[in-house]
This record gives structure tokens, sequence and C-alpha cells, in this order.
């Protein structure tokens, strides 16, 4: 039994609570030389590095009921599109990065 984040329905016992990610920030992993052992052992060890990349980091999630899910989603898309609008409008520096104080302003 739990209480819906969206709705502020409280659910029936038995009922599948379902986690969905409401907030998420803009993240971008730079690239790591010799990062991930993938064959040997000691100093024969071969190591391969890890490309970086950028993506979404979820910043907060909520308990929703199966009714609310599909609207959840519907506005998770949403907002990461709004998101992805204003990066496209703002500048970028020569690395590919938006500025730190851009960043925070998300
Ligand atoms: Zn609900």
């Amino acid at each position: 039994m739990y209480r819906c984040a969206l709705c502020n329905v409280a659910v029936a016992p038995n009922r599948r609570a379902r986690q969905v990610v409401t907030e998420v920030r803009p993240k971008s992993y730079p690239m790591r030389m010799r990062a991930t052992p993938v064959k040997g052992r000691g100093k024969k060890r071969i190591w391969r590095d890890d490309p970086g990349g950028r993506g979404w980091e979820a910043s907060k999630v909520a308990m929703v009921c199966e009714n609310c899910l599909p609207e959840a989603q519907a506005r998770l898309e949403s907002k990461i599109a709004g998101i992805e609008a204003t990066r496209a409008l703002q500048p970028v520096t020569e690395e590919g990065e938006v500025p730190e104080a851009v960043q925070t302003s998300l």
C-alpha cells in the first residue's frame, strides 16, 4: 500500500508500485585512458580506454500507480526534449561541452 505521487491517491494493497524518474540532469563523463582491464595479470595486463560520453542522470524518482505511469513517462520525455532544445540554443565550447555556468542553470 502506498500513495501515488501524481494523483495522491492511496493505492489498495497488493497493487504494483512503479518507480518513475521525474527529474533528470544532463551528465557527461570525460574520456579515461587505460581505464578497464580486459586481459592478462600483473604487468602483462592489457587495459582498454573508456571513451566517456554524455547522457542523463536521474535526480528524482517517484512512486506512481499503474494508471499514472504513462502520464509520468510522457512528462519526463517532454522535460528531456525541453532541456535538449535549450541546450541546442546555447553556446558550446571547443571541447563540445556546455559551459559550467550554463549547466547549473538547467
Ligand atoms: Zn496515480
